[in-house]
């Protein structure tokens, strides 16, 4: 039984680095994406964010198969 009256449930944090998955607290004192600092170093370097942009973008279009 939900604790939530209108029975919401509560945010399901997603990790930034790998889209798709849910944050795993996979880094030593996080309590989420928000401060994770492998998140933080990410996106902090413009290299590494736009390699990340160009991998999502490439992930998501349809495969010519
Ligand atoms: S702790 Fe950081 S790297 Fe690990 S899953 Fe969560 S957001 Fe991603």
């Amino acid at each position: 039984m939900s604790s939530d009256p209108a029975g919401r449930r509560p945010p399901d944090p997603r990790c930034p680095l790998r889209p798709g998955e849910p944050c795993t607290l996979c880094q030593l004192n996080v309590t989420g994406p928000q401060d994770c600092g492998l998140v933080y170093l990410m996106m902090s370097d413009e290299e590494l964010r736009d390699l990340r942009r160009t991998h999502l973008a490439t992930s998501r279009a349809p495969r010519g198969d």
